[in-house]
C-alpha cells in the first residue's frame, strides 16, 4: 500500500511506498523522517489505524476526482444540446445517456482510497478496506476533527502571544 501524507515540517505532500513494511516515512522536500505507527496494520496486513498519526478514525472514498465526473456530464450535456439544435432528439438523448453511463462505470471501477480524519493521510492499494470495515465520510466525525484542528491552532496562536500578555498583566497589577 502507498501512504500519501502532508509533511508536518514543510507542509508539502509526499508518499511512502510499501508502507506495511516501512518503519519511517521520509519527506523528500525537507528530508524529515518520521516514525510510522507499528500497530497500523493487523496480522493479515489490513489497515486498522492511520500509519502517520495512529488514529483509528478513517473513512473510504473513491479515488476519483469529482471534477472529472462533472466534466464528463457537462461535456455530454453540451453535446446533447448541439443535437437538440439540429433537431436530432434521439442522438441528444443517446449522448446524454452515454455520458451518465460512463460516469457510473468509472465510479464503479475506480479503486477506494482510505483517508485519515485527523491528519488527512491517504492509503492506496489493494486490500485497503478489507471486509468493508471502514465506512464513507461521516459528517459529524469530520466536524469533530475539524473543531479539534481549529482548537489546537488556537492554542498554538495563544502560546505564541502568551509571553506578551503576561508582561502586560504584570504592568497592570503594580
Ligand atoms: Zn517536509
Ligand atoms: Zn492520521
Amino acid at each position: 500500500m502507498e501512504l500519501t501524507f502532508e509533511c508536518p515540517e514543510c507542509k508539502m505532500i509526499d508518499h511512502t511506498d510499501d508502507v506495511e513494511a516501512a518503519s519511517q516515512s521520509l519527506c523528500r522536500h525537507c528530508h524529515t523522517a518520521r516514525d510510522l505507527r507499528p500497530g497500523a496494520f493487523d496480522a493479515s496486513g489490513g489497515p486498522v489505524a492511520c500509519p502517520s498519526c495512529g488514529s483509528a478514525d478513517l473513512y473510504v472514498r473513491k479515488d476519483f476526482p469529482q471534477s472529472l465526473g462533472l466534466v464528463i456530464v457537462v461535456v455530454g450535456f453540451a453535446a446533447s444540446t448541439v443535437f437538440w439544435y439540429y433537431e436530432r432528439a434521439l442522438s441528444a438523448y443517446g449522448v446524454l445517456g452515454a455520458s451518465l453511463l460512463l460516469d457510473l462505470a468509472l465510479y464503479r471501477w475506480v479503486p477506494d482510497v482510505l483517508v485519515c480524519y485527523r491528519c488527512g493521510s491517504q492509503l492506496r492499494g489493494p486490500g485497503v478496506n478489507p471486509g468493508r470495515r471502514f465506512r464513507s465520510f461521516d459528517l459529524a466525525l469530520g466536524e469533530r476533527y475539524r473543531q479539534e484542528r481549529l482548537r489546537s491552532q488556537d492554542l498554538r496562536d495563544r502560546g505564541a502571544s502568551a509571553g506578551s500578555d503576561e508582561s502586560q498583566a504584570d504592568v497592570g497589577a503594580t
